[in-house]
């Protein structure tokens, strides 16, 4: 990249000093490259980029102490001076500034070059100018003072002082622009942060009150155990497992005794009331995490029992049956005991391809219709 066309107008006529802006041109050649060549991914190590940057700062800073010195020992006067100082002061202070945030620049080589090149145009062509004409008046015998005054009646060159103008603005619109810039990127990442926050949040919630809606989706709202829907899907599952693993699954059909007049004789509440401690006792006895108690309807619950005997079904029947009759809540209303019981018909079945799930609720509805009619309170096993 083309940087800085160095031509006869930017010598001032001080050796060491275009000696040094010479320099400082090299240096910000060779800052722009290894930007560049980082862009490019050619691997240019950090640590180079910023190597050339600080030998930069420390080739700048001992330029201006060069002229300062030199303006101090001729004795140019304070006005000029105090100009002089304050740019050098400002140009350490802007280029660091972009420095620091050139992460954020999309490309840090151009605006590095054009800040830096329109900035030492402006500079040299301007004050350093004036510096040296203002040092060769006083070494004409002119006193410091005359000098500086002299610059001021210089017959003025309107189109060359128009360009500097131009060039000395050009470089603070780099700088701003780019600093605006920066900020403005800032406040874009901080607000797309902020929103992600936001949309992790709401999917966060969104999956709580999904995971709560499926719970709620697959719970009896009185009973809180296990509706029919869900009992269906189990059941259907457990099925096909015990056809591809040959193993049988047993069900349970319980159904509270004469519970029509339970309703009749306490009230709707105390029925409702009556369910949800029968259904407590049944849930204490599913002693294995894939043992499932749920409502089949009205006041019938069922169980299904994976990889189950006939025999082991018959003891959680059992069970269940002393732990509704243990709860002794009384049940005036009924001709089998003074306390509320349940009648429990149970099957289990070997499942086999092509079979239906829905043979062992059957089987186990025709159980419960036996124990029903064998008068109540009791487990009747299925005929297999
Ligand atoms: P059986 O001994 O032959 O089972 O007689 P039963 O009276 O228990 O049977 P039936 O099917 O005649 O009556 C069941 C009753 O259960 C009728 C219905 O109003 C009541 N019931 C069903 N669901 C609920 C419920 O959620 N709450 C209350 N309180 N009662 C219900
Ligand atoms: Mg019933
Ligand atoms: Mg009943």
């Amino acid at each position: 990249m083309q940087t800085f066309v160095w031509g006869e107008e930017f010598y001032t006529g001080v050796g060491p000093i275009d000696e040094q802006h010479h320099g400082l041109v090299d240096l910000f050649n060779r800052l722009s490259e290894s930007l560049t060549e980082r862009e490019g991914e050619q691997g240019t190590a950090d640590n180079t980029v910023e190597s050339v940057f600080s030998q930069l700062m420390d080739y700048a800073q001992h330029h201006f102490t060069v002229e300062q010195a030199l303006m101090q020992g001729q004795g140019v006067d304070a006005r000029h001076v105090m100009l002089h100082l304050k740019l050098h002061d400002d140009f350490i202070g802007q280029v660091r500034a972009l420095w620091g945030a050139r992460a954020a620049l999309s490309n840090p080589a151009e605006v590095f070059l054009s800040f830096l090149t329109s900035w030492l145009c402006a500079h040299v062509l301007g004050v350093d100018q004036s510096m040296a004409r203002q040092l060769d008046s006083i070494g004409r015998d002119e006193t410091p003072e005359r000098a500086f005054e002299l610059e001021l009646l210089r017959p003025r060159d309107k189109s060359a002082e128009a360009m500097i103008k131009a060039l000395r603005n050009t470089y603070q619109v780099v700088f701003r622009l780019n600093l605006e810039l920066i900020s403005a990127n800032r406040f874009l990442e901080q607000r797309v942060a902020a929103r992600t926050a936001e949309l992790q949040q709401a999917n966060a919630a969104l999956m709580v009150a999904n995971q709560k809606l499926e719970v709620y989706a697959q719970t009896d709202g009185l009973l809180g155990i296990a509706n029919r829907d869900f009992f269906d899907a189990r059941l259907s599952e457990d099925w096909n497992r015990g056809i591809r693993e040959r193993s049988p699954v047993a069900l349970l059909m319980i159904d509270v005794d004469f519970f029509k007049n339970y309703n009749d004789h306490y009230g709707h509440q105390a029925g409702d009331a009556c369910l949800q401690a029968v259904a407590r006792a049944a849930a204490a006895k599913m002693v294995r995490s894939v043992d499932l108690l749920a409502r089949y309807g009205g006041e019938e619950f069922v169980v299904v029992l994976p990889n189950t005997a006939i025999q082991g079904a018959h003891k959680v029947a059992l069970s269940i049956c002393a732990a509704v009759s243990a709860l002794n809540i009384a049940h005036c209303a009924s001709t089998v005991a003074e306390y509320v019981t349940v009648s429990i018909g149970v099957a289990s079945l070997l499942p086999e391809r092509q079979s239906q799930a829905s043979q062992a609720v059957a089987a186990a509805d025709q159980a419960l219709y036996a124990a029903k009619q064998q008068g109540r309170n009791r487990v009747c096993l299925a005929a297999n």
